[in-house]
């Protein structure tokens, strides 16, 4: 069993969903993240709710699994959009004409990390299985974003970016908006090279989202994305933050430092349900 301050774990046969306690007043919202519980994929690393298109697993059980994480979390398979994730910057505004692409129709774009729309009943989806996806929400219920945040796009500022085409397309401001920082690797577990702790020191400043101990450099990914959120105009009281380790909870959420590169890819799924 999961302990959580922040998520509450839905049951809904076999399937398990992770879902954020704070988001349960936002009425005009619907969410989940999947677990690697409840699904058909056995191969050793998958097993078993893989939602990774690209992984060793077949078609037919992405599908499968997909088809079971959506009537668990109520969302219309036919309608879900999925990114083209290649820790790219780039943000993709969702129409109508991008319903189902991804899991029920081929893509026809590359390189997009990070979602957003103003439609409502369209599910974005975000993959991680150790980077951050981070959750943006308009308090008025005007639009929704959905990020993909790694080293790279968290060096690059992905979530700035989703905040501001937020803004430019839909004109949301940033204190309007509350963000979901979701589960992802901590820093105990998030080892890195000596060169990329430097880049980041250079970039963000020292802070507690970086830490060097006996000779070993350690980022905090998920307090780098807050300071990049706040720095960016959003509210410190409408950020909530993860408290789960995909790495510490390798069995429950997929990870790729925790399992290694056969692994398979959790969602994290956000979806207008109605306009205000
Ligand atoms: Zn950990």
């Amino acid at each position: 069993m999961i302990k959580s301050n922040v998520f509450e774990t839905v049951n809904k046969g076999r399937i398990k969903l992770l879902k954020y306690k704070k988001l349960s007043d936002l009425f005009f919202v619907n969410h989940a993240i999947s677990t690697r519980c409840g699904g058909v994929s056995v191969i050793k690393g998958l097993e078993s709710l893989n939602l990774g298109t690209h992984t060793a697993d077949s078609e037919d059980n992405v599908c499968e699994n997909y088809r079971r994480f959506c009537n668990a979390a109520g969302f219309d398979i036919e309608k879900l959009v999925l990114g083209n994730q290649t820790h790219s910057t780039n943000v993709r505004v969702v129409t109508e004409d991008d319903w189902g692409k991804g899991v029920m129709r081929e893509r026809d774009y590359t390189d997009v990390d990070a979602l957003i729309t103003n439609l409502v009943k369209t599910p974005l989806v975000i993959h991680t299985a150790d980077c951050v996806p981070v959750g943006f929400i308009d308090k008025n219920g005007g639009a929704i974003g959905n990020a993909h945040c790694g080293w790279r796009g968290t060096y690059g500022e992905l979530a700035s970016k989703t905040l501001h085409a937020m803004e430019n397309e839909f004109g949301v401001r940033p204190e309007n908006i509350v963000c979901t920082i979701g589960p992802c690797i901590c820093m105990e577990c998030y080892e890195v090279s000596r060169e990329l702790y430097d880049d980041f020191e250079i970039k963000f400043g020292k802070s507690e989202a970086l830490c060097s101990k006996d000779g070993k450099y350690y980022i905090d990914l998920s307090l780098i994305n807050r300071h990049i959120l706040v720095k960016n105009g959003v509210l410190p009281e409408n950020i909530i933050l993860s408290d789960l380790c995909t790495c510490c909870n390798h069995d429950f959420l997929f990870s790729h430092r925790g399992q290694g590169p056969e692994r398979g890819i959790f969602a994290s799924v956000l979806e207008l349900t109605s306009a205000i």
